[in-house]
Order: C-alpha cells, then sequence, then structure tokens
C-alpha cells in the first residue's frame, strides 16, 4: 500500500489481553460487511443487530441494555432529547382520527405537539386534571388511543394514581405512557405498573452533568419498540455516540446523586415551608396532594421541587434572583449545581386555580454544601420579604 492509502487504513492491533471498566465510544455512519452476500441481506438482521449508523453502535446497545435492566421491560430505544422521545411515543401510535390524552401538568412542550402539530395530522388532543385516578375516565374519548402521564406533574409536582389510570385503559384497550423524567427507575418503575412506553429525559439526572441532551423510551412490548424503531428510522433519529459515553458515566454515580440531592431537597423544602408565608410544593411534604400516593408508589423523592411566592414579594423577584450567589437561574435540573428557574404555567393549563396565575420558582438542588445553599436562599427569601421585616 502506498502512503495515502496508510493514512487512512487503521492497522488491526490485539486486544486480547486488554480489558476495561469502562465503555468504548464507538463511532460509525458506515458498517463495513463481511461479503457481499451479508450486504445485500442486511436489511433481515434484527434491530439489535448494526447497518447503519444511525441504528446505533455498540455503545448505544450498551445504553439502552442498562436503561432496560433498571426499567425493568424488554427494550430501549435512546433519542436525542427528551422532547424527541415523547414525540416518537406519540408519532408511533397515533393515527389520524385518533385522540391522545394528555396530563394538563404534563411538560410543556408536549402541549405544543399536540397543538401545532399532531392536531394539523388530523389527531385530536385533550388534557386532564392532574390528581385524575379513576375520574380518567370522564376524559376520554372514544377514539383515545393514547393516555399520557407525568408524575408529578411539571412545576406544581401533583403525583398520579398511576395504577388506577392503567387499569382503566388496560380495560378500554388504550395504551399509556408516562414522562418519568423526575423520579428516574431508581425512584418509580412505570412498567411494572402496566404502562406501555416509560419515558425519561436522560438530559437530567442520567445525564447529571449539565452537558447533553438525550432520551430514551422503554417498553415490554417488542411490538411496540419495533414501531418505536420504525418511526426512528423514516424521521432519521441519531444520538450521537460521545453523548451517550457521556450518559454513561452519568448513570454511574446516578443512584448516590438523587440519593443526596432528595435528603437535602426534603430537608430544604421542609424548612422553607415551615419558615415563610409560601407554598412548596413536593410529594414529599405531607399536605401536599398525592402524598399518600406517592408513599404508596415511589421509593423516594429526587431533588426537584416548587415554591409558589406571595403575590407582593413577585415585585422583587428578579433583584432577590440577581442576588443569588450559589444557585444559578435557568431552565432544565438533574445536574451536579443547585439551579432556580422562575416558571409561568397559566398558558397550559386548564383548571382554575389561584397560583396558576403566581410565578413558581422551581428548584433543583444540586450536589454543593447543603449549608451553603441554605445560605445562599435565606438571603434570597430576606431580599423577597424585605418590606415586611425592616
Ligand atoms: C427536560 C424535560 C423534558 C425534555 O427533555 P429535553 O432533553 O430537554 O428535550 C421532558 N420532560 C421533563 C419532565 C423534563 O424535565
Amino acid at each position: 500500500m502506498r502512503d495515502s492509502t496508510l493514512t487512512v487504513h487503521h492497522p488491526a492491533v490485539a486486544e486480547d489481553e486488554f480489558a476495561s471498566l469502562c465503555v468504548a465510544t464507538h463511532r460509525a455512519s458506515t458498517i463495513v460487511f463481511e461479503n457481499a452476500e451479508a450486504y445485500a441481506t442486511r436489511g433481515d438482521r434484527d434491530l439489535d443487530s448494526y447497518s447503519y449508523g444511525m441504528h446505533g453502535t455498540p455503545t448505544q446497545r450498551v445504553l439502552e441494555a442498562q436503561i432496560t435492566a433498571l426499567e425493568g421491560g424488554c427494550k430501549t430505544v435512546i433519542l436525542p432529547s427528551g422532547q424527541a422521545a415523547v414525540a416518537v411515543v406519540f408519532l408511533s401510535v397515533l393515527k389520524p382520527g385518533d385522540h391522545v390524552l394528555i396530563a394538563e401538568t404534563a411538560y410543556p412542550p408536549v402541549n405544543g405537539l399536540c397543538r401545532d402539530f399532531l392536531s394539523t395530522l388530523g389527531i385530536s388532543w385533550s388534557t386532564y386534571p392532574p390528581g385524575s385516578g379513576p375520574e380518567i375516565e370522564r376524559f376520554a374519548t372514544a377514539s383515545t388511543r393514547l393516555i399520557w402521564m407525568e408524575s408529578p406533574g411539571s412545576t406544581t409536582m401533583e403525583i398520579e394514581d398511576v395504577p388506577a389510570i392503567v387499569a382503566y385503559a388496560r380495560r378500554r384497550g388504550i395504551l399509556t405512557g408516562i414522562d418519568n423524567t423526575w423520579a428516574t427507575p431508581l425512584l418509580f418503575k412505570p412498567l411494572a405498573h402496566g404502562v406501555d412506553f416509560s419515558m425519561q429525559a436522560l438530559t437530567k439526572y442520567p445525564g447529571g452533568h449539565s452537558d447533553i441532551l438525550m432520551g430514551s423510551v422503554s417498553v415490554s412490548d417488542p411490538a411496540l419498540r419495533k414501531g418505536l424503531r420504525d418511526i426512528m428510522r423514516m424521521l432519521g433519529f441519531h444520538t450521537a455516540p460521545d453523548a451517550i459515553s457521556l450518559a454513561l458515566r452519568g448513570l454511574e454515580t446516578m443512584a448516590l446523586r438523587i440519593a443526596h440531592c432528595g435528603r437535602v431537597a426534603g430537608e430544604i423544602a421542609t424548612e422553607i415551608a415551615a419558615r415563610y408565608p409560601v407554598e412548596v410544593l413536593s410529594p414529599i411534604l405531607p399536605d401536599n396532594p398525592g402524598h399518600e400516593i406517592w408513599k404508596r408508589d415511589f421509593a423516594g423523592a429526587s431533588g426537584l421541587f416548587s415554591v409558589v411566592l406571595p403575590e407582593a414579594w413577585e415585585e422583587r423577584l428578579a433583584i432577590a434572583l440577581d442576588g443569588l450567589e450559589i444557585f444559578a437561574i435557568g431552565a432544565s435540573w438533574g445536574g451536579t449545581r443547585s439551579l432556580i428557574a422562575p416558571m409561568a404555567i397559566s398558558g397550559h393549563r386548564t383548571t382554575p386555580d389561584p397560583r396558576n396565575e403566581r410565578i413558581i420558582l422551581r428548584l433543583s438542588i444540586g450536589i454543593e454544601d447543603p449549608e451553603d445553599l441554605r445560605t445562599d436562599l435565606r438571603r434570597f427569601f430576606e431580599r423577597l420579604a424585605r418590606d415586611e421585616t425592616s
């Protein structure tokens, strides 16, 4: 071979005695085939095999298998974001004429997907109020094909009675899916409760370091996985192996991070509720709706909760936020850094509630020293309450 050929042919080296605790990052667009026959029959390969980089490399198969092991289903697909994971679930089961019933408290872009995209394809949608449980029956229609849950709900943190909703859906032959991002399968296992699609934004706790976006969907029925993979192929969804290797790394410390963040968040939420004239929204607090169901179904809490401010404090919110030294202001969550994000929810909610018009602060507790977080929050609330206390 001449030099320019040598520059593109990587010499084979022995790997016999090489063993590492790390998952190798296999990158590929092209997959090469042993012979002409193998290439000609590549379409017969099963969904776990390899034929083109778009459908995954061994790095992705490791993440799929690891999430499947945690979720307890039979297969998992990996998507380039949490929102993409929701979208492929909807697109894989909904056809023109179908209706999808989504939680009013679903991650707001799910509303947008239904309103601005699916409805133009002839797929109708509506929402059900948080905490509906067996009452879900009142909101389904004759053409409901999918019920989409999120528990706890976005920002307002209501817990859903998943077993009750699944029992109704099963009787009617309706599929169910859930956004399990807050709990992760460490704290709640939707598939064990009969949910058909368990979706996570791996962007949050599994990634864990605020540097990647990724999503997953796990199922117990191989036919549903085939439907997801078909949509992913047609729409050309691909997740970069380099990002997947970061998710695999994040996953290794996820149990420790969630245990820590959940404990500290619980302590801080309880202190805030006791000390200030605010409403704290977290399923761990006994006076929150859904607390009993949370105790029944979940193995614990993660580090995200919300605080509804009194109206009189809202005008000082910007100044108080600007004074924060440890908490960063920003969306997304589940990373090592503590975050605070002021949320306005009125545009997404249909069930009247006075707090829909309030600003709701969403706090994500990170892994900084809890005393530094407490000091930062004490100063924050002092600034907000300034007029009343001076
Ligand atoms: C962040 C988030 C998503 C979307 O995930 P992305 O990776 O940011 O697209 C979906 N659901 C919940 C509950 C989330 O917090």
